[in-house]
């Protein structure tokens, strides 16, 4: 798809019935349309089957959304969700649909500013602020949201989603000891018993193993794109892949992996042939640290916009969501929910204390990747990432890596300024 035929689909009858804030949100969909011709489709030497996922954008407000409204149609439960802890194979035992909502714009802060604080995570303000101001569709489909008490900032915003939008909150504990896996366990239990209510049906363990299987199959799919972005040159830009990480989290998890293993088979012919999207100088670059939720492009872009490749994401829109599997072959609900409640508390947030096992993470994947340098980056008041950042330095300091750390918000002002830093940073690394 080239620059000058891309355009996000408009839907302003469906928007309607929606109940959404229709010419607020055109200007939004136009706005999104350029920032992706400008962001995406000016980069050179793209894989072709990247079409998809170009697609999947094009259609982001219209037809993914449409299937989701078939399915709640049908009786299926549509869940909105803003975090990996959610055990998405719950929802698929029971037939439903897990849909992440964007929290990854500047353009929803101003709505959630009036009602909260300023200062908290924009992640959090921009995704109330999308509910607030009735600008996103996938908002106004779901049949509830999915909220968890991983930080202060939003744990407390449930309370006031809550009173636009029916939102379940999951106790995640803080730490991972014998006792905080049986309240986790209760807690899987719970939201089971919540997903059955609003299905209208029970969950057996034929549903729960399928499940199981169409979630590893996804994860593996990712891990796959993952390991091919260790080669050299990378054969796909890191805005792709933290692209397609981000449309994993609402595209139809069976039609995602074939089309991400599609991908990957075209990426793997490129590595064959020694081909890709940079040169082989070009330095290589690990992110680590807070997600990056649709649309947020800003750092990779400033660092591949610098010369420089970004080669893997340890962070929940990348390696954190699908790093682990579960066992297929457990027999028993009792057993398929034990190992699921070990996989999701595999997941090295830093909202857990003690969280080391995420510092041996980034050792294990910068070293995977090949990369020559690592950025952390974290959202501005996100207290857990920016305090644990103290230790990734540290790692950077022991093993002579280059490190450069970020906090950024979802604003355009610090650009200039970042890319001074990002530049200086890559010249390091050139040596
Ligand atoms: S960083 Fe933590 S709270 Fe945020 S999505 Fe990931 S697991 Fe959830
Ligand atoms: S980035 Fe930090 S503050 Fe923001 S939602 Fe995630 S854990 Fe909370």
């Amino acid at each position: 798809m080239s620059s000058a035929n891309f355009e996000i689909k408009a839907y302003p009858e469906m928007w309607e019935e929606l109940g959404m804030d229709v010419p607020r949100f055109e200007k939004a969909r136009l706005m999104l349309g350029e920032a992706y011709s400008k962001t995406y489709l000016s980069q050179t030497n793209r894989p072709a089957k990247m079409a998809y996922f170009d697609e999947m954008i094009s259609e982001i407000h219209g037809g993914r959304v449409k299937e989701l409204l078939a399915a709640k149609a049908a009786g299926h439960p549509v869940v909105g969700t803003f975090c990996v802890y959610i055990p998405e194979e719950i929802v698929i035992a029971a037939g439903g649909v897990c849909v992440g909502l964007c929290g990854g714009s500047q353009g929803s802060v101003p709505d959630a500013e009036k009602i909260l604080p300023r200062n908290i995570c924009p992640m959090v303000k921009s995704a109330f602020g999308f509910k607030a101001g009735r600008i996103c569709p996938y908002f106004q489909a779901v049949d509830f949201v999915y909220g968890e008490t991983t930080c202060d900032a939003k744990k407390k915003t449930w309370e006031i989603l809550d009173r636009l939008v029916p939102t379940y909150v999951m106790e995640i504990p803080q730490m991972k000891r014998e006792r905080d896996r049986v309240l986790w366990l209760a807690e899987v239990k719970d939201f089971q018993a919540k997903v059955e209510e609003v299905a209208g049906k029970s969950i057996f363990e034929a549903d729960l193993a399928q499940a199981i299987r169409v979630m590893n199959e996804k994860r593996r799919a990712l891990q796959r794109l993952t390991g091919l972005r260790g080669a050299n040159p990378a054969p796909i830009s890191g805005k792709d892949a933290l692209l397609i990480e981000q449309i994993a989290f609402y595209d139809e998890p069976v039609r995602f992996a074939a089309q991400v293993n599609e991908l990957c088979d075209e990426l793997a012919e490129r590595v064959a042939k020694g081909e890709g999207v940079s040169e082989i100088t070009a330095p290589r670059v690990l992110i680590s640290g807070t997600p990056m939720a649709l649309p947020n492009w800003k750092v990779h872009n400033l660092v591949e916009t610098a010369g420089a490749v970004v080669v893997g994401e340890e962070s929940c829109i990348g390696t954190r969501y699908f790093k682990d599997l579960i066992d297929e072959n457990l027999p028993g609900m009792e057993a398929q929910l034990g190992a699921l409640t070990d996989r999701y508390m595999k997941i090295d947030c830093s909202c857990f204390t003690p969280n080391d096992e995420r510092i041996d993470q980034i050792a294990k994947e910068y070293r995977a990747a090949k990369a020559q340098g690592i950025i952390h980056y974290s959202l501005q008041f996100c207290h857990t990432y920016n305090i644990e950042e103290i230790k990734v330095r540290e790692l950077c300091e022991r093993e002579n890596i280059p490190y450069l750390s970020i906090e950024s918000d979802y604003s355009p002002e610090d650009v200039g300024q970042l890319q001074t830093r990002i530049e200086a940073f890559l010249e390091q690394i050139r040596g």
